[in-house]
């Protein structure tokens, strides 16, 4: 309703003619959307944005032939020159744009379309099992074990310091946008070395198996500690829900999801129930005597739970890799 009522308003208004009316459409949808949530999932009340806090829009159709190397053409704004960072994969067709602000600077997301279908990676070869956690990042079925990586240690001792001397800056002072500027340009490097080293990891994995099983977990949920398990964070759950899926499926890998049920209470072995709380960091089977670290027998419960899910019925306890959306590179498929 709003939506059409936009147009009225734009008479009224003359500034928002500035913008493109179907950017302003995007935004009171997503109002809506933070309208809906709030009733039907709890969140807060929609808030006014400030100037600073809105870091993206979206144009939801482009005109055409909307790029080439040396710029992108926007409704409304015109042709902007751009910095040409990865070459247009061929055949597709360029549907949306979203301008997003960095503190480096400012990028623009393209979500591409190609009429294919593409088929789902089906299970093969080689089977490993995922466990993640918190005090390794993640350990297989196979015996590997990541840590997290010591350097966003340092990089987070580097952020309080800036973060206490902001405190020393009066308040609206230039010094004080300039440290601001220091400090966003630093959160952006810590988000970029982060998601640098989760491909990585992703592609490492890739090379080891065919087929990768993962426990189906709730993150939300236990981020709160309802089920009683350690809190898995944002950046775990952005590995396992879309990073791994996605290299994954580049890699001709198979990626499945088993279910999550005491998975670290189980005995690879001989399948016995060993119940043991968050501080036994060693599997000890009282019958078959099988000793192991904790987070690899609970990493071959999941590679095992994942293999006999296909075996039995196929499709019911394994969810298949039908991942069509990189952060990046969004990627639509028609089946
Ligand atoms: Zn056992």
């Amino acid at each position: 309703m709003q939506a059409k009522r936009l147009t009225e308003a734009r008479k009224q208004f003359p500034e928002l003619t500035n913008a493109h009316s179907q950017i302003l459409q995007q935004t009171l949808r997503q109002l809506d959307r933070a309208w809906d949530d709030m009733h039907k999932r709890g969140f807060g009340f929609p808030r006014f944005k400030k100037r600073y806090n809105l870091r993206s829009f979206v144009f939801p159709q482009l005109g055409k032939n909307p790029v080439d190397t040396d710029g992108v053409k926007l409704p409304k704004i015109g042709k902007v020159a751009w910095y040409y960072s990865r070459p247009m994969p061929e055949g597709f067709a360029v549907k949306q744009a979203r301008v997003v602000r960095k503190a480096s600077g400012y990028f623009v997301m393209l979500t591409l379309q190609l009429d294919v279908s593409v088929p789902d990676v089906p299970f093969h070869g080689h089977p490993i099992g995922i466990d993640v956690g918190l005090e390794y990042f993640l350990s297989t079925s196979d015996g590997v074990q990541v840590k997290r990586p010591r350097f966003f240690g340092e990089l987070q001792r580097q952020l309080k310091l800036l973060q206490r001397r902001l405190k020393t800056k009066p308040r609206g002072s230039a010094n004080e946008a300039k440290l601001r500027q220091k400090i966003a340009r630093l959160h952006e490097r810590i988000a970029d070395t982060r998601k640098d080293w989760h491909f990585k990891l992703a592609h490492q994995l890739c090379d080891q198996g065919n087929s990768i099983f993962v426990e189906d977990l709730d993150f939300p949920i236990m981020a709160k500690g309802m089920l009683g398990r350690h809190t898995l964070d944002a950046e775990l759950e952005q590995f396992v829900n879309q990073i791994l899926p996605w290299v994954c499926f580049q890699r001709g890998v198979f990626y499945g999801k088993v279910d999550p049920k005491g998975t670290s209470q189980q005995c690879p072995d001989c399948g016995a129930r060993v119940s043991k709380d968050l501080s036994v960091r060693m599997h000890r089977c009282h019958e078959c005597g099988s000793v192991k670290p904790r987070d690899i027998a609970a990493a071959q419960v999941i590679c095992t739970r994942g293999q006999r899910g296909i075996e039995n019925v196929c499709g019911v306890e394994v969810t298949g890799a039908g991942v069509n959306q990189s952060s990046q590179l969004a990627v639509k498929q028609k089946a």
